[in-house]
């Protein structure tokens, strides 16, 4: 176990005012603070009721403690929870005091990151934390949930041990030269590398799944001035809201929504704004909304199908951007103009057309909903993912051109290595530090 020469102490719960305030404390001098600021050390792991004391041993609070000795806790240190009245000068007094007895503040994720590196959790678990708190949709929660509990940990843990199975194979064959190898002939090998195969290809496709629950998909809405790009807004918040968010900082004409589409969090953002003066709506609308698009995932492009006027010089936007082409409006048009790919006709008062739009959007993010087998996954294990897989492909080509088992065995290796840095048993402190600094303080 790592030992930790530091006492960490954080408020649990969010700043402010509430009904109860929750101070945690992880470290080797948690039982010498417990039986200052409590009088005596708690029964492990049982609600017990306490007053709390300032340094003065004088009683500022009352409420229930929770204590975990080493190592059965979450960090693997020795943890006490304090469950005192959530006021922030409460608060604050109850850690002053912890941090009078020689405990500091812990850093964002500290408390994680302690359970990472005492072996209580693994990277990705560590990360599931943060991800289920941040969730954006339930299925993104559960999905979070899932990812906790070492759901994708395991998908992992079982293509390492195949991919650790036939490099432990293919060294063999190398160190035994004496007996004549025709790998090719050798059908356990031969299904060993295709079993691998198809183990990469399927946990790259829940991966990719993942990442977009935990990231969800960002959509520029463009066209024209009132071609309806707010009633179309409108409508797909009302319809399929889970959550509606102001995103604070946004400025009043960029408007952001997010959406849930069938456990997907899109984001849908209106570019157009500042609607009061249309000589400056083209110019400032097309600059912002070109700017937004640099991150975006996808665009809507819509128009007025009653009006061939409002259709938008495609020339501005960026290539390699997927785009779904709207025609809005379609309750006031009798003949109805033919349909292209990727395009979808609608009206934003009716709604006729809506489940279409819905579905294209799904699809064009490469969305399917995986019920209980999702899990959420990062950008970073993604690339890793990825880096593992070129690895044992390269591996594979070279083995099936050249039957060069050597490099296959060095290609297996780095691919093994590759996986290893999604779980952390491969880890940089950069990459930690990267990671954990992102968590919320108190987690
Ligand atoms: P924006 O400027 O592109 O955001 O357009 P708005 O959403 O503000 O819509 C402009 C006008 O068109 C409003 O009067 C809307 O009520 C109307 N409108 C929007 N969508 C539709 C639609 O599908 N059918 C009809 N009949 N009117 C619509």
């Amino acid at each position: 176990m790592v030992n930790f020469i530091d006492t960490i102490v954080a408020s649990a719960t969010p700043p402010g005012v509430g009904g109860v305030g929750i101070v945690r404390i992880s470290g080797s001098l948690t039982e010498d603070i417990a039986r200052k600021i409590l009088g005596s050390l708690p029964e492990p792991r049982t609600a017990t009721y306490r007053y709390f004391l300032n340094k003065n041993g004088q009683k500022i609070d009352s409420g229930i403690v929770l204590y975990f000795p080493a190592p059965l806790s979450f960090t693997g240190e020795s943890i006490l929870e304090i469950q005192g009245h959530g006021g922030p000068l409460l608060q604050s007094t109850i850690i002053e005091t912890i941090l009078d007895l020689g405990a500091r503040h812990a850093n964002p994720g500290e408390f994680s990151q302690r359970a990472f590196l005492n072996g209580k959790i693994d990277l990705v678990q560590a990360e599931a934390i943060s991800d289920l708190i941040n969730a954006g949709t339930e299925q993104a929660a559960r999905a979070a949930y899932r990812s906790l509990t070492g759901v994708f940990s395991n998908h992992i843990g079982i293509l390492s041990e195949r991919l650790l199975k036939l490099r432990v194979h293919v060294e063999a064959a190398i160190d035994f030269p004496e007996e004549e190898i025709n790998f090719l002939s050798d059908e356990l090998l031969l299904s060993r590398i295709s079993d691998c195969e198809k183990a990469f290809s399927n946990l790259l496709k829940k991966t990719n799944q993942g990442s977009l629950l935990r990231d969800g998909f960002q959509i520029i809405i463009i066209g024209k001035p009132n071609v309806g790009k707010s009633s179309l807004l409108n409508f797909l918040s009302g319809q399929d809201l889970a959550i509606v968010t102001e995103i604070a900082g946004t400025t009043r004409d960029i408007l952001r929504e997010q959406i849930d589409i069938d456990g997907l969090a899109v984001e849908l953002i209106d570019t157009a704004g500042l609607r009061d003066n249309p000589e400056i709506v083209e110019a400032e609308g097309i600059r912002r909304a070109r700017k937004a698009m640099e991150t975006a995932d996808a665009l809507i492009i819509i128009q007025d199908i009653t009006d061939i006027s409002t259709i938008l010089n495609i020339e501005e936007i960026p290539k390699g951007l997927p785009t779904i082409f709207v025609q809005n409006k379609l309750d006031l048009c009798s003949v109805k103009p033919k349909i292209e790919d990727n395009s979808v006709q609608i009206s934003a008062i009716t709604g006729e057309g809506m489940s279409e739009l819905r579905r294209l959007i799904k699809e064009i993010a490469g969305y399917e909903n995986l019920g209980e087998g999702a899990f959420t996954a990062r950008k970073r294990h993604i690339q890793s993912l990825k880096k593992a897989a070129n690895h044992f492909f390269n591996g594979k080509n070279v083995f099936y051109e050249k039957q060069a088992g050597e490099l296959l065995a060095e290609e297996l290796r780095l691919s093994h290595q590759a996986l290893g840095e999604i779980v952390g048993t491969v880890s940089s402190d950069d990459l930690l530090g990267h990671i954990f600094s992102d968590f919320c303080i108190g987690k």
